[in-house]
């Protein structure tokens, strides 16, 4: 690998916590900015600003680091294929980290889900020359208003016409790109219903999109099919899907590989269990909150989208 990223980067790039203001959503394009402030908000200021890491991976694939969600890179003579679009307040950062990689022209972007922080990029790729492959619930939330809940409570307009994909698959879909197998697999719903990994055969390079977050407690979209017990089945089937070898790609943080696969799984099991047990006596939230069920985990794992009690009363909602 030519560069090393810390396990911070996104951390640090993506989202400060809390205390955003009205200026935050005004560099973010005006059809989004009607609701100001709150998480989504301070996304767009963030990004607007923050630095894109390019890291080499293996043979032509390279990552995008800080823009959002994590963005790969497949070069070659077919020109580039992107894995996810970051949010759109990050495009020129974006632009920039994909011309320093090579000239090669933008023609295929592939969505990991629905999220703003993996297709804020779609409208502006796609003039640039791509065409979009995602799954077909990614298409459905981003042609009407999709309302999020938990910490982002946000209503997203419909996207843009030419943000839209233009090809969509329910189960699985294979394409052969710049002399590679890319191997596209929908999950069953887990951190929304639109999930899908994406595998690089010949490079051996999972990219998980959201159902896999490098130490960083996940958001869980249940207003759109996602929930903790499905988040854990995706973690274990990711966890199946992968060797020693395998580089992982995670929708936020670091790119790593199986360990941390596993660690993770094991982080959403421990809590989601000491979640659900605390239920199961009758304890409210504000009490299961207070019990501090992530503990040994909160100063690591707690930084980025969700808080420890964010992330704990999205178990609490699912158990
Ligand atoms: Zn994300
Ligand atoms: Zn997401």
């Amino acid at each position: 690998m030519a560069t090393e990223a810390s396990p911070d980067i996104s951390r640090r790039q993506f989202l400060a916590t809390g205390g955003l203001t009205v200026a935050a959503a005004c560099l973010a394009p005006g059809h989004l900015v009607a609701q100001t402030g709150g998480l989504v908000g301070g996304a767009f200021k963030e990004a607007a600003t923050a630095k894109v890491t390019v890291q080499n991976l293996r043979r032509n694939i390279t990552v995008l680091l800080g823009a959002g969600g994590n963005i790969a890179v497949l070069t070659g003579p077919d020109g580039k294929l992107l894995i996810d679009a970051a949010i759109i307040t990050a495009h020129p950062n974006v632009s920039k980290a994909l011309a320093s990689i090579n000239a090669d022209p933008i023609k295929q972007l592939i969505n990991t889900h629905w999220h703003f922080d993996h297709t804020g990029g779609n409208e502006w790729l796609h003039e640039a020359g791509a065409s979009i492959l995602a799954h077909e619930n990614t298409r459905k939330h981003l042609s009407r208003p999709t309302r999020v809940e938990g910490n982002w409570q946000y209503t997203f307009p419909a996207a843009p016409a030419g943000a839209i994909p233009s090809t969509v698959f329910k189960d699985d879909h294979t394409l052969h790109i710049n002399n590679t197998t890319v191997t596209l697999k929908h999950y069953s719903p887990a951190h929304t219903d639109s999930d899908i990994s994406v595998y690089f055969t010949e490079a051996d390079i999972l990219h998980t999109g959201d159902t896999f977050w490098n130490r960083d407690y996940p958001f869980i979209d249940y207003g759109t099919g996602g929930s903790i017990d499905g988040h854990i089945r995706a973690a274990e089937a990711n966890i199946a899907k992968v060797t020693e070898k395998t580089i992982v790609i995670p929708g936020h943080g670091a790119v790593g590989g199986k360990a941390d696969l596993v660690l993770f799984r094991d982080v959403l099991v421990d809590i989601r269990n000491k979640v659900a047990a605390l239920k199961k006596q009758g304890k409210p939230l504000p009490e299961v909150i207070a019990a501090k069920p992530g503990a040994r985990y909160d100063a690591e794992w707690g930084n980025l989208f969700q808080n420890p009690a964010d992330f704990v009363a999205l178990v609490y909602q699912g158990v």
